[in-house]
C-alpha cells in the first residue's frame, strides 16, 4: 500500500424542502496461557462486554457502531457516492491520490494525541462559532484516551487548503455548490497520510447553515463518522444524511458509541476485524 496516501471525502447534506431540511489491540496472547497458567489478568481496558444505553438493543447498538464507523451493516445510511467509488473522488482532491476501496471500510480519524488547529472563517455567525466551539468540545469529551486537542483561531474568508494538522470551516456558498453536490448544504472533505489517518480537513458549509449541519461535518472531518440510520424510539442522529434543521449536538447513542470506540483503543485506520476483535460489532 502506498505509503502516503490521500483522500478527500465528501458526505453531504443536501437541500431537499424549502424549509432548509438538508440531504446530502492488542489481546492477550493465547501462547501465554499454560494448562496452570491463571486467570488472564485484564488489560486496562474495560471489559469487553458491550453494554447498549437505555433504549436500544444490543444487536441494533452493534448495528449502530458498524453503520457509525464503517459505514457497512442496516444501520448505515446513504452514503455519497464519491466516498464509495474513490475514481470519483479526484475532482474533489486538491491533487491527491485517492485511497483503494478497502480504506473505505475502515475506521477514519486523527493520529492518537493530535493538536488540531481549527481555522474557522470570520464569515461565521456568531451561532456557528458556538456550533465549532461546543462540537469540539463535545469530541473532547468522547474520544476517550484520544488526546485530542483543539486551539480555535479565526481567520479569513479565503478558501486556501489546510495544511496538515488544519481544520477549516468555511461559510462558502460557491464552494459547497463546486464540491459538496446537487442540493449539498455542506460537507467534509478529508486528506489522509496512512489508511484511515486524517491528517488535515476542510469543512464547507452554506452561509445560513443550522448548527447541526456543522456538528454533522465536523463528526465526519474530526471522528471520521460515516451516515447512519436513526434508531426507533430515540432521537435522531445527527449523522443522518439530512440535517433535523437544529442546534442539537451529536445525540446520546452517538456520543455512547464513539466512547465505546475510542476507550477500547480504536483510531483512524481500525478496520472490521479490529473492531470484531473488542467485540464492538456483529461478527
Ligand atoms: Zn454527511
Amino acid at each position: 500500500m502506498r505509503s502516503n496516501i490521500r483522500r478527500a471525502l465528501c458526505c453531504v447534506l443536501a437541500a431537499v424542502t424549502t424549509v432548509g431540511l438538508v440531504a446530502c489491540d492488542k489481546k492477550a496472547s493465547d501462547e501465554d496461557q499454560s494448562p496452570t497458567a491463571p486467570t488472564p489478568v485484564q488489560t486496562s481496558f474495560p471489559a469487553e462486554r458491550l453494554v447498549p444505553p437505555p433504549g436500544v438493543t444490543e444487536l441494533d447498538y452493534r448495528h449502530f457502531i458498524a453503520g457509525l464507523f464503517l459505514g457497512t451493516g442496516p444501520e448505515a445510511g446513504p452514503q455519497p457516492k464519491a466516498a464509495i467509488e474513490p475514481e470519483d473522488d479526484l475532482k474533489l482532491l486538491w491533487g491527491d491520490t485517492p485511497l483503494a476501496n478497502e480504506s473505505w471500510r475502515q475506521m477514519l480519524g486523527w493520529a492518537q494525541d493530535s493538536h488540531v488547529k481549527v481555522l474557522v472563517s470570520s464569515a461565521l455567525t456568531p451561532k456557528q462559532r458556538t456550533a465549532v466551539s461546543q462540537t469540539l468540545d463535545q469530541v473532547r469529551a468522547i474520544a476517550e484516551g484520544a488526546g485530542f486537542q483543539f486551539a480555535i483561531s479565526e481567520t479569513g474568508a479565503a478558501v486556501t487548503p489546510p495544511n496538515v494538522g488544519e481544520l477549516m470551516v468555511v461559510p462558502s456558498a460557491a464552494d459547497v455548490t463546486r464540491l459538496c453536490g446537487t442540493n449539498a448544504i455542506g460537507c467534509a472533505q478529508m486528506n489522509l497520510s496512512a489508511a484511515g489517518v486524517i491528517e488535515r480537513a476542510s469543512v464547507f458549509i452554506y452561509p445560513n447553515a443550522p448548527m447541526d449541519v456543522i456538528t454533522h461535518e465536523i463528526g465526519h472531518a474530526v471522528l471520521g463518522l460515516r451516515h447512519v440510520q436513526a434508531v426507533s424510539g430515540l432521537p435522531v442522529p445527527i449523522m443522518l444524511f439530512r440535517s433535523q434543521n437544529s442546534d442539537r449536538l451529536l445525540t446520546a447513542l452517538e456520543q455512547e458509541a464513539v466512547r465505546q470506540v475510542y476507550r477500547r483503543g480504536l483510531r483512524g485506520g481500525a478496520d472490521r476485524g479490529d473492531f470484531m476483535a473488542k467485540n464492538l460489532i456483529v461478527r
